[in-house]
């Protein structure tokens, strides 16, 4: 590229990119990002001061905006325009992108909880997946570096599935909602400890960005910074060093490799032209999203590469896991006719349920091997077009009862741990390509007894909660094959370029580095060992920190893979 001498390109500018390009820019190298979405600026185009009744359907999801009308996502959703994917036989999976800068930080829920020493040795224990190919005290100093950076609110609990992070680092949590310290009574009655849920929204200013004001959806974008997107920090931050340039509407094809197999370009799409352009690179982060990253690799096959690049150990691709995901709720009787004031807060959950079961684990108590949390949904917030549920009648009487059950209904989400297994994977289906002709991803999905044994545990946990809560359930609980929502649909997709100890049954290093071309790194959620019940940003975030400072420090040294690799 003329005029600018990068020593690194990345590929995506959402978690993982950002946050690779931040450390990489501030420790003084030059990178080059190239993002297939368009250029979107939150502090212009987020419409967070607008309200359900200023839009139709009052809000309510439709077909191009899923998640409803002033849903962050400009570009994007559970289908995107010209790029579709397939799924195998009997197969069912879902795939949220967000084609724009900043991918899907710009609107994710924000709930950034560390995983723990349990969740990086799950194999050690059980038998099951695979091991990390570290402990969690290697990763400890980064997570406190990364909260540091990012902004999370939470406190520590020093209860076994949450590490506390260090004096100083999370932000004060907001007071929990009133039927949310209903829940928390419920739950201690059964045993079972709440916790403030930690989200990556502010509640200090940092630099130029504000603290959280307690009113808008995070959803739609925080166009002041209190939600962590990446387009608000880390992608500005990274700007201002002057080491950082981004291309934008540029969807990657390929990564290329000379007559003797070493990586040295890539080639990508300029949307707006639709020709191809091809940049030498020396050293080439990936991350695209987990899924994405497996089917540029897969993509790029060539004659020292015939299974796609990176790929001698076949694992590309493999290995794919979601979050478990299925929901319960209740009306709460005792919630009715509350007075009605405004419980807004940072407008998510500010309590949780975290997993509470190792030591029954442990024990053999339980027919399931990994653990689950539950987010509460509650309180008075913004009505929208489902305000009144069920209720049916005309005029006051009508508009007196939908007052009285307004804030007085609970749910519980449930979020589990998957295991890998040998029926969830995806491939490049040569039938069928996008726009630009590039072949599509294709999915395969089946859960496993682990999955359905947690969901049926989670669902009589949840029907307990509620039932002490002074609810009664409508109906008899569904069986765990009819609540457990759809692979993908949790939107934790990981694991397809899993790391490990050795190049034959992994595809990276600890540090996201192909084992085959040690130009290459992977910085988003493909390389996660497995897929902890707890949300993966925050790691993915992590991760890119550790690994892109280790990468810097690779790039400075005169030996080392890097350099020899150059050589
Ligand atoms: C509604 C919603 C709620 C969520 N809530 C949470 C939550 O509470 N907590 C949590 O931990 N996670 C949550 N997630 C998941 C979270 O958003 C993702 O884990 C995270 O954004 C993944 O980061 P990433 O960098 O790997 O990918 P992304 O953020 O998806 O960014 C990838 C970027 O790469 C670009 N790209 C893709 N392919 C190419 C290509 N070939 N060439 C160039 N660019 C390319 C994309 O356009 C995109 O901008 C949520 C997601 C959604 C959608
Ligand atoms: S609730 Fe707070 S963090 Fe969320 S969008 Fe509004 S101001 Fe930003």
């Amino acid at each position: 590229m003329k005029n600018f001498n990068y020593d690194v390109i990345v590929v995506g500018s959402g978690a993982g990119g950002a946050m690779a390009a931040y450390t990489l820019t501030k420790a003084g190298h030059k990178v080059l990002m190239l993002e297939a979405g368009r250029d979107y600026d939150p502090k212009t185009e987020t419409p967070m001061f607008q309200t359900n009744g200023q839009a139709p359907l009052m809000g309510s999801s439709t077909v191009d905006k899923d998640f409803g009308f002033y849903d962050a996502t400009v570009d994007g959703g559970w289908t995107v325009p010209n790029e579709p994917y397939t799924t195998g036989e009997n197969s069912e999976f879902l795939w949220w992108r967000a084609r724009m800068l900043g991918g899907r930080t710009n609107h994710w829920g924000r709930f950034s909880l560390r995983f723990s020493e349990h969740d990086f040795k799950g194999k050690t224990r059980d038998g099951l997946g695979a091991d990390w190919p570290f402990d969690y005290p290697d990763l400890a100093p980064w997570y406190d570096k990364t909260e540091t950076l990012v902004g999370v609110c939470g406190t520590n609990t020093g209860l076994d599935d949450m590490p506390d992070s260090a004096e100083g680092v999370l932000h004060t949590p907001p007071t929990p909602r009133v039927p949310e310290l209903l829940v928390a009574a419920a739950a201690k009655k059964l045993g079972i400890a709440t916790a403030p849920m930690h989200r990556a929204i502010l509640t200090r200013p940092i630099d130029d960005r504000q603290a959280c004001f307690w009113a808008t959806k995070c959803g739609k974008g925080c166009s002041i910074g209190a939600a962590f997107q990446t387009t608000t920090s880390l992608l500005p931050m990274a700007k201002a060093t002057g080491n950082l340039k981004i291309i934008t509407d540029a969807m990657v094809r390929s990564v290329d490799v000379d007559n003797s197999g070493k990586v040295n370009a890539v080639t990508y799409v300029d949307k707006k032209t639709g020709n191809d352009i091809t940049l030498d690179a020396k050293v080439i982060i990936l991350a695209a999203s987990a899924c994405e990253t497996a089917r540029l690799l897969l993509n790029s096959k060539s004659k020292h590469h015939p299974a796609g690049l990176a790929n001698s150990s076949g694992q590309v691709g493999r290995n794919i896991t979601d979050s478990t995901g299925a929901n319960l709720s209740a009306h709460i009787p005792a919630l009715e006719g509350r007075p009605i004031y405004n419980e807004d807060g940072h407008t998510s959950n500010h309590l949780f349920v975290p997993w509470w079961g190792h030591k029954q684990q442990a024990k053999g108590e339980l027919d399931f091997p990994r653990g689950y949390h539950f987010e509460i949904s509650s309180g008075f917030h913004e009505p929208g077009a489902s305000v009144a549920g069920n209720l049916q009648g005309y005029g006051k009487q009508l508009k007196d009862e939908v007052k009285k059950h307004f804030g007085a209904r609970i749910a519980f989400s449930l979020r589990g741990e998957m295991l890998p297994n040998k029926d969830c994977y995806m491939e490049i289906d040569d039938q069928v390509t996008d726009k630009w002709g590039i072949p599509v991803a294709k999915f395969h999905w089946k859960w496993s007894k682990h999955e359905l044994n947690q969901v049926t545990h989670g669902l009589k946990t949840a029907k307990a909660l509620l039932e002490t809560m002074g609810a009664t359930l409508d109906k008899p609980l569904p069986s765990a094959e009819q609540a457990i929502l759809k692979g993908g649909q949790i939107i934790h997709e990981v694991g397809t370029t899993r790391m490990g100890d050795s190049a034959k049954d992994s595809v990276t290093n600890q540090y996201g580095q192909t084992w085959d071309c040690p130009n290459v790194f992977i910085m988003d959620a493909g390389v996660f060992a497995s897929n902890p019940h707890k949300n993966c940003t925050l790691t993915i975030m992590t991760l890119a920190m550790r690994n892109a400072t280790w990468l810097g420090e690779q790039l400075d040294a005169s030996t080392g893979p890097i350099a020899a690799w150059e050589s």
